[in-house]
């Protein structure tokens, strides 16, 4: 840190992403990336005629993607915000509906990364412990007089909310916004996106990167009513209205029209998670009721450090976070049987 950083910045501590790393070919299953290409109409679209039009700015109101979101879902474009990943839509959101007074909510073992908002931007906030057995209780949420943010499913669990929980949730803070973060909903789960026409309070984000194989790309969007899609817009105009650049904006559009080939693949992942799953108990592990495109699980006996190293060292990368409550626990993203399989056999072999 340098003498000259603003001292409002100096007890932050950065986001750490999963690893990306280069000193061999690992069979990665630490990111929540899909095992799968994006679909054949966006490698059809990002053609060379697309490549030379990058010396173009990128169209700031992201048109034709935010009509093909917005058709798909039956809204309108209006209640269609784009950002670069549902990272920034979620930066967005905590600096445009939270501040000292107005803090925000979310379980204190949720996604990584609404503590670093918090905490970048100055934000009160409640840490809501998770239950026992790793869900979230919903009545914490009941009347919360804060904004709330939720992950469902939730990160690092995989264990999803009814959309009945979340709807008491959002009926019993009218004055407060409610954040419904539905980055690995297409993998079992079932969206809020429907209810965002009934309540003013709602706001749903859903990701390009894990069920349209599309990580790279960096495309989120968050779905609400016109009005809280325009508090956002004003915020991305004052930060960067090129955010989304032409190359994936295009991608974007043409992996809309590719939902079919997603659809599958998703169901592949689905399948491929159950028999995982029943794989890993036979082997004595414990995992959770996870609807996401990753599996989190405990060995009796090894830490989760132990684990992932154990597997690092047979090649395959998962997660675990070394925190309370959650250590002895990896995160597995679900790749090809074909990857799975030799991740069982590598801890077959551990064990
Ligand atoms: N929300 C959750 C719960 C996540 O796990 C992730 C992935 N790290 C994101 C949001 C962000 O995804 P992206 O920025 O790639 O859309």
């Amino acid at each position: 840190m340098s003498r000259f950083l603003s001292s409002r910045f100096s007890s932050l501590e950065a986001y750490v992403p999963g690893e990306q790393p280069r000193d061999r070919k690992y069979i990665k299953l630490n990111t929540n990336e899909s095992p799968f290409p994006p679909a054949p109409q966006v490698l059809e679209a990002l053609d060379s005629r697309e490549a030379e039009d990058l010396r173009l700015y990128s169209d700031p109101e992201c048109r034709y993607l935010r009509e093909a979101i917005a058709a798909y879902y039956g809204l309108s474009p209006k209640n269609i915000m784009l950002g670069n990943g549902s990272d920034e839509n979620l930066s967005f959101i905590f600096m445009a509906y939270c501040d000292k007074k107005i803090g925000v909510s979310y379980p204190d073992i949720s996604y990584g990364f609404y503590p670093v908002f918090a905490e970048l931007y100055g934000l009160g906030r409640k840490e809501l412990p998770l239950r026992s057995d790793l869900r979230i209780c919903p009545e914490d949420y009941v009347a919360a007089e804060t904004t709330v943010v939720l992950a469902n499913p939730n990160a690092p669990t995989g264990i999803c909310l009814p959309v009945a929980d979340i709807e008491t949730i959002v009926k019993s803070n009218p004055d407060n916004v409610v954040v419904i973060d539905e980055a690995y909903i297409d993998f079992g789960g079932e969206s809020c996106i429907p209810l965002t026409k009934k309540y003013e309070n709602l706001i749903v984000i859903q990701t390009f990167s894990k069920s349209r194989s599309l990580a790279g790309a960096r495309l989120g969007y968050t779905v609400a009513c016109e009005a809280l899609i325009a508090d956002l817009e004003k915020l991305r105009y004052s930060t960067n209205p090129y955010n989304i650049n032409r190359l994936s904006l295009t991608a974007g559009k043409a992996a809309i029209e590719g939902q079919t080939y997603y659809d599958n693949n998703n169901a592949e992942i689905i399948r491929v998670r159950e028999i995982t799953g029943d794989k890993l108990k036979n082997l004595g592990f414990e995992l959770t009721d996870s609807k996401a495109n990753f599996i989190f699980a405990r060995c009796p006996g090894l830490s989760g450090k132990e684990l992932y190293q154990g597997l690092r060292e047979r090649g395959i990368l998962v997660r675990y976070f070394d925190k309370p409550r959650i250590s002895d626990y990896v995160r597995i993203t679900i790749g090809t049987e074909e990857q799975m399989d030799t991740l069982l056999l590598a801890l077959k072999e551990m064990l």
